[in-house]
Formats: C-alpha cells, sequence, structure tokens
C-alpha cells in the first residue's frame, strides 16, 4: 500500500532546556477545544526542587511527588510518590470527541505506577489527536518504547530544529482544521464501505478507511497524518 501508517497520537520528544513548554505554549493557545495535564514542578527559594503537581485543565492541582511528603512509594531515592491526585485525575478526566489531548510530560516518575500507565494507553487508544512530550532519555523504558512502535503515533524529536517547529505548527493547525470539520459532518461522503468522499473547499478528498485511515492530500502522503483522516477517525 502506498500509505503504510497512519497517525493520531504524536510523541514529541525533546531535550531538557529546550525551551519546549514555551514553544508548545504558544503553539496550543489558538487551539480552543483541548484537554490537557501538565505536570509542574515546585522549587525551594533556593531553586531546589520540592515537589511535582500534576494540574488539569480544570486547573485542578494535585500533588504527584514530594521530597518530604511521605509515602509509601518512593522513586530515584528522592520522591515520595503520591497516587490519590493522579486517580482523581483520571477518574474525573473528560473530553469532548474533537478535543486535542495534550500530555505534558510523561515521564519515568509517572509511569512508574501501573495505573497511569493504564490511563495513558487509554488516550492512546482513544479517537482523539494526542500531543505527548516525553524526554530523550526516557527511551530507556519499555512502556515507551512499545508507545514508539505503535502504529497510530509519530514520533517528533523537537530539538529546535527550525523543520520541525514549522512542521509542529502546520499540525496544530491541521488539528485545528480537522475540529471544524467535525461540525460539519456532510463534508464526508459514504462512497462505499471503505471510502469516503470530503468536500474540503479548496477541493474534494478521498479517503480510504479500514485499520488505517488514508487520504490523498499532499500532507498525508508527506507525513502520514492530515486534518481529513483525524476528523473521519472521529465520525466513524
Ligand atoms: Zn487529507
Amino acid at each position: 500500500m502506498k500509505y503504510p501508517q497512519w497517525y493520531k497520537n504524536i510523541l514529541l520528544t525533546w531535550k531538557p532546556k529546550s525551551g519546549k513548554s514555551t514553544m508548545l505554549d504558544s503553539l496550543l493557545a489558538s487551539v480552543k477545544e483541548k484537554t490537557w495535564i501538565i505536570t509542574k514542578q515546585v522549587l525551594d527559594e533556593g531553586g531546589t526542587r520540592m515537589w511535582f503537581n500534576i494540574v488539569d485543565n480544570k486547573w485542578k492541582k494535585f500533588l504527584l511527588s514530594s521530597t518530604t511528603i511521605r509515602s509509601d512509594k518512593k522513586f530515584a531515592d528522592k520522591y515520595w510518590i503520591h497516587s490519590v491526585g493522579i486517580k482523581e485525575i483520571m477518574n474525573n478526566f473528560a473530553y469532548e470527541k474533537w478535543d486535542l489531548i495534550y500530555l505534558d510530560e510523561v515521564a519515568p516518575m509517572q509511569i512508574a505506577a501501573d495505573w497511569f500507565k493504564e490511563f495513558a494507553t487509554s488516550l492512546l487508544d482513544s479517537k482523539n489527536p494526542l500531543l505527548w512530550t516525553i524526554k530523550l532519555d526516557d527511551n530507556k523504558y519499555e512502556f515507551i518504547q512499545q508507545v514508539k512502535t505503535r502504529k497510530d503515533t509519530l514520533v517528533l524529536d523537537i530539538l529546535g530544529q527550525e523543520f520541525n517547529e514549522i512542521f509542529l505548527a502546520n499540525l496544530v493547525k491541521k488539528i485545528e482544521k480537522s475540529q471544524k470539520y467535525l461540525t460539519e459532518k456532510e463534508r464526508f461522503q459514504k462512497l462505499s464501505e471503505n471510502e469516503r468522499k470530503m468536500d474540503s473547499q479548496s477541493s474534494i478528498r478521498t479517503l480510504h478507511t479500514g485499520e488505517i485511515i488514508n487520504c490523498d492530500c499532499d500532507f498525508y502522503e508527506n507525513y502520514g497524518i492530515c486534518s481529513h483522516s483525524i476528523s473521519l477517525r472521529q465520525i466513524i
């Protein structure tokens, strides 16, 4: 087949201190329909890491780990891991079908817990586009390796190279566009069991559905992902 893969999960790998958060914040600022979970570190006055919080899109804040508040699980000989908050977020994490889900970041501290892996897997398996950040050195973890080899997951190395930043910006625009298409389902017409025609205004697209969804547009041909295939995945 001409198009071997179709992606809906985008795994962004980055180097610490590469300015990733600032870049992503500004990229995602324009996306109205989104749901997120982010991890924030809290420093003491001397600049030492004290604890990590998990914050969701309703700005609910939960303790993930602490150097001072004890629990029954320790990570890296330094942080006590707390599961109450993460479980609360997992249990209440609701997203709309057009939402872009943003997970920043999934690090060894989180994946040390099985229930977090289950939660992350449910997001990967959802129909929604998912942006997920990991650090480059997290590669040695089996769970991360498994995620990287998923057929629906595109791995992008964001090291501040111009190409990637522009591509990422384009990708976010495609995701935004797909959200618009979701509210205009009349654009999609069923041609046969596995074939849809899509009126994208600028032209007519043909998409094939099955184990993967492919599209005949240029962006898909180059990157294995496009606004048309993302929205069709959420419609069917
Ligand atoms: Zn397309």
